[in-house]
């Protein structure tokens, strides 16, 4: 076997929503639609289906930065309760939107390690 990559490169490939076996092709096609095959090695991605996964992870992150945000406005802001709300829900949705893809692409890259017998 040739210089296979380690499983935490394999992973790190995945966070950035590239193909774990070459780490060159894009896993996704749209924003969450995962790619039948690597564009550029033809790795198949068939049967990778991360279903609710990367959106526990996600949620899971996401709370561990709006709680800790939501404490700092409450202890040291002197803003109207609207306007915590608006900062909070802001910081909710965009590190949920951002955070969703890579959690998403550590899934399938975990999910490929696993069919390939690695992990
Ligand atoms: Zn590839």
């Amino acid at each position: 076997m040739t210089d296979a990559p380690t499983t935490l490169t394999c992973l790190l490939r995945g966070a950035r929503q590239r193909c774990p076996a070459c780490g060159d092709g894009k896993i996704f096609i749209s924003y969450l639609k995962r790619a039948e095959c690597c564009p550029v090695c033809k790795e198949s991605f068939d049967g990778l289906d991360a279903d609710d996964g990367p959106a526990w992870l996600t949620i899971g992150i996401v709370a561990h930065i709006v709680i800790p945000l939501l404490i700092f406005l409450e202890m040291h802001a002197a803003l109207l309760w609207w306007q915590e709300g608006m900062i909070v829900m802001a910081a909710t949705i965009i590190s949920a939107l951002a955070l969703l893809p890579v959690s998403k692409g550590i899934f399938i890259a975990a999910l490929w390690l696993m069919k390939k017998g690695r992990i």
